[in-house]
């Protein structure tokens, strides 16, 4: 069977799958997006996947495409077209297409939606979490709203890129003030020498991670101290065990950053139980 793309109400085969060339997603990155785990064919946090879309196109001024019900149709139609059973399900909306101009197209242009679904390995997935990843950390050169989750990613590319250069999984990007933001794609934490889980308060300078709200609501089940504060690269190399968070990796344990390994270069004990537990605190919806 064929794979294709949603694109403005049609599946298409992925050949024939094309938005218009001024559309102003492609021309300004004017345009927002989710990433949805897809598990056992059921989609894992929709509702604050679904919700965190709408609060990115609200701070941007684009109208809503269709309505909750659609959109949702849409995802489960993807999924369902494309076979997915495990992996993710990827949905864009930019603010339409015009004729090229900074001035915003006139009140009524339709958004563009582009909706698609990829499979993936969970063995795969399982033996990179046994092993633990690699980080590196960089500064933060993205925009001052990167708690909207826009398609303007090249930032978020180049660290890859570098990261990748250097043998490692993640980027760790730094502010100024010399503390970590986030991950390129994910969010960060680390445990401290006391045991505390630490993760960067939310605000304009990362995205709220939705597998990072999991997590917390996985925290205060099991009763864990975290404290919300952030930290430098120096308290992560000394910290006990270090993770990032996202919803194509859930809790992916980290080990190495910047070439120092982090305590035995193991995956710490409460990163692997907070891995093991993250679906029994999500949701998941068919
Ligand atoms: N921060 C950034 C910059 C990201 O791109 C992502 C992944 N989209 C995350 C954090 C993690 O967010 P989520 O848990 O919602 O996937």
């Amino acid at each position: 069977m064929a794979r294709v793309i949603y694109v403005n109400g049609r599946y298409l085969p992925y050949a024939q799958a094309g938005v218009h060339a001024e559309d102003r997603g492609f021309q300004f990155a004017d345009a927002v997006y989710e990433v949805i785990e897809v598990r056992g064919g059921r989609l894992i946090d929709e509702p604050r996947h679904v919700a965190r879309l709408a609060r990115s196109l609200g701070e941007l001024g684009i109208a809503a495409p269709m309505s909750p019900r659609a959109l949702a149709n849409v995802l489960r139609e993807t999924i369902r077209r494309n076979r997915v059973v495990h992996g993710v399900v990827y949905l864009q909306v930019s603010r339409g297409a015009g004729p090229r101009d900074f001035a915003m197209p006139p009140a009524g242009t339709e958004p563009t939606v582009v909706c698609l679904a990829r499979s993936s390995r969970p063995e795969a997935q399982e033996r990179a979490a046994e092993h633990g990843i690699r980080v590196v950390t960089m500064p933060d050169i993205r925009w001052g709203r990167s708690d909207i989750k826009t398609v303007m990613l090249l930032p978020a590319c180049l660290a890859k890129a570098a990261a990748a250069g250097a043998g490692a999984k993640e980027a760790w990007l730094v502010d100024r003030d010399g503390y970590v933001t986030e991950g390129a794609s994910s969010n960060a934490w680390i445990v401290d020498a006391s045991g505390q889980l630490v993760t960067r308060h939310v605000d304009d300078n990362i995205l709220a991670g939705v597998t990072r709200a999991t997590v917390l609501d996985a925290i205060a089940r099991e009763g864990y101290e975290v404290s919300i504060r952030p930290f430098t690269p120096e308290d992560a190399y000394a910290a006990r065990e270090a993770f990032i968070t996202s919803a194509s990796n859930t809790v992916m344990p980290v080990v190495e950053i910047d070439g120092r390994v982090i305590a035995s270069g193991r995956p710490g004990g409460l990163s692997r139980r907070l891995r093991q537990i993250f679906h029994q605190v999500a949701t998941a919806s068919s």
